[in-house]
């Protein structure tokens, strides 16, 4: 693609971040994996943070470090990316779908009641494509069912909600750091929590459940190897570092998307968030108007791709993704069913040229004009 959907942004201060780790005789569960998880907790304001392999691990440590497993129900978005149900899903519990709502594509918490049953634990929160959702309800909502909530910050990384960062909002915060985030460790995530023991329980879970007063060789509980190395972390610290500009410049690119996108009847732009929140620019999703269908989105997607421009679909929903098939689907997802087929992703990464977001926006609306054009005159 000569204009990807999305590229790492990786400075050369970052290159020699991580060559000094090479250098270095600790390659894994050294200076750098502390150093990492001190930062995030800093800079999200949570008390733990502990790293881990992937935002996917993430999610799987929470779900059984909060002791959800066989016969529990976890409430989960189905427009999002699979990790979400999956995590569930690792620990024989099941995921409950539950719609979203059209503004900012997050879980309607006036869906979430009737989702809920005597088994339902806890319910996974995911602030989609860095906007946050509505957390003062959903809270409110958990609170009164005595359920867990894990916010799934993946896409959000320093998002804000009334004065806090998104992730500590909830009993944890899930974050990812793969490289089409707004920061990347490579591969790599961060579980933050307020609570200690939920973050040693984590901590031992990711090294094979050894706690820190056990031996080497000697383990409490079934665990796994989640861990993540130095210099995963190395690098991870050093773009979190100048994470303020990383989101401004996000910022900015999404602004210039929305000024040059705004007179096509075809699109619908996103939306900017709620009162006192802040979006972190995860991705750029138009929707094509609700006239158009997931043929006519395929089609854009095929023609931008042929242009040499990466584009996407995002999100394919869960439910109907073959491997969840045979899973019970309690609610019906009307507006995710509707929105996530006329959903495009748009190229959208730090270091995108002003004359690049021109070429995109040029050969979309050309596009869109003309499938717009063609479905005035079927009709
Ligand atoms: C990226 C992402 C994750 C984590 O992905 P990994 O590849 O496992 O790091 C989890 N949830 C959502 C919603 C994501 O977008």
């Amino acid at each position: 693609m000569r204009i990807p959907l999305s590229a790492p942004d990786i400075s050369e201060q970052e290159i020699q971040a991580v060559t000094e780790v090479l250098r270095s005789t600790q390659l894994s569960l050294g200076p750098k994996l502390e150093e990492f998880e001190n930062c995030v907790a800093a800079y999200v304001g949570a008390s733990h943070a502990v790293a881990v392999s992937s935002g996917t691990s993430g999610l799987h440590l929470c779900i059984r470090g909060l002791g959800i497993g066989e016969g529990d129900e976890v409430i989960v978005p189905s427009f999002t990316f699979i990790a979400v149900a999956n995590a569930v899903r690792y620990e024989r519990a099941t995921p409950v779908f539950v719609d979203i709502e059209p503004q900012h594509l997050n879980l309607d918490p006036n869906r979430i009641e009737e989702a809920i049953t005597p088994r339902t634990k806890a319910i996974i929160v995911v602030h989609t494509f860095g906007c946050p959702a509505a957390m003062e309800e959903i809270l409110a909502i958990a609170k009164k069912h005595n359920l867990y909530v894990v916010e799934d910050t993946c896409e959000a990384l320093g998002a804000g909600y009334k004065g806090r960062k998104v992730g500590v909002l909830g009993d944890a915060g899930v974050l990812g750091f793969y490289p089409n985030k707004q920061i990347t460790t490579g591969e790599g995530g961060v579980v933050v929590t307020q609570s200690k023991k939920l973050a040693a329980t984590i901590k031992s879970l990711r090294n094979h459940g050894r706690s820190d007063s056990d031996d080497w060789y000697q383990h409490s509980e079934l665990g796994y190897n989640y861990r993540i190395s130095e210099m995963n972390c190395a690098l991870g610290i050093a773009q979190l570092s100048r994470i303020d500009s990383i989101l401004e410049r996000r910022e900015t690119i999404a602004k210039i998307y929305s000024q040059k996108l705004r007179g096509a009847a075809e699109l619908i732009l996103p939306n900017g968030p709620a009162a006192d929140c802040r979006i972190s620019w995860f991705v750029y999703v138009v929707q094509l108007a609700p006239r158009f269908s997931e043929t006519q989105r395929d089609y854009l997607v095929g023609e931008l791709k042929s242009r040499g421009i990466g584009a996407g679909r995002y999100f394919a929903p869960i439910h109907l993704q073959p491997v969840y098939r045979t899973e019970v689907r309690r609610a019906a997802l009307p507006i995710t069913e509707s929105i996530a087929p006329r959903c495009l992703a748009l190229p959208f990464f730090n270091r995108i040229r002003n004359d690049q977001i021109e070429e995109v926006c040029q050969s979309l609306m050309k596009l869109a004009g003309e499938i717009g054009v063609r479905a005035r005159t079927a009709v």
